[in-house]
């Protein structure tokens, strides 16, 4: 499932150039191209949805998030702690409309920072 015109869908398909943390037959993580943290990937699953609220699968959601751990694992914050978002719609600033997680982390996060 590909759509046409979705920033994301060009980056998996490696027509847009990304900087790769993780990847399977399911998931692409990349790191964001406007960090917001010190860490900062982003992790899209490889079939298109436009966000969380549309009919993704189970089975796709619960890989989705055992993704999360793996790409904390590798950008080494697991231990440190980090913060999971999946802005959606209007008006949560959904700025790309293919359903992806923000990872951030690697700095303390009591100020209320970063609210994406
Ligand atoms: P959101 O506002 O939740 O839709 O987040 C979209 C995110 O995609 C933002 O944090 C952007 O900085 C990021 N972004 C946009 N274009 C690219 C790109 N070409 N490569 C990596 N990240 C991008």
């Amino acid at each position: 499932m590909h759509k046409e015109d979705c920033l994301f869908c060009k980056i998996i398909a490696g027509d847009i150039p990304s900087t790769k943390v993780f990847e399977d037959e399911n998931f692409l993580a990349f790191e964001d191209v406007n960090p917001q943290m010190p860490v900062h990937t982003l992790i899209v699953p490889k079939n298109h949805y436009d966000n969380i609220a549309d009919d993704v699968p189970d089975e796709e959601l619960g890989k989705l998030f055992n993704t999360v751990k793996k790409v904390a694992d590798i950008k080494g914050i697991s231990e440190s702690g980090f913060r999971v978002i999946v802005n959606t719609n209007d008006d949560a600033c959904q700025s790309v409309h293919h359903l992806h997680v923000h990872v951030l982390g690697g700095g303390q996060m009591n100020d209320g920072s970063p609210a994406l």
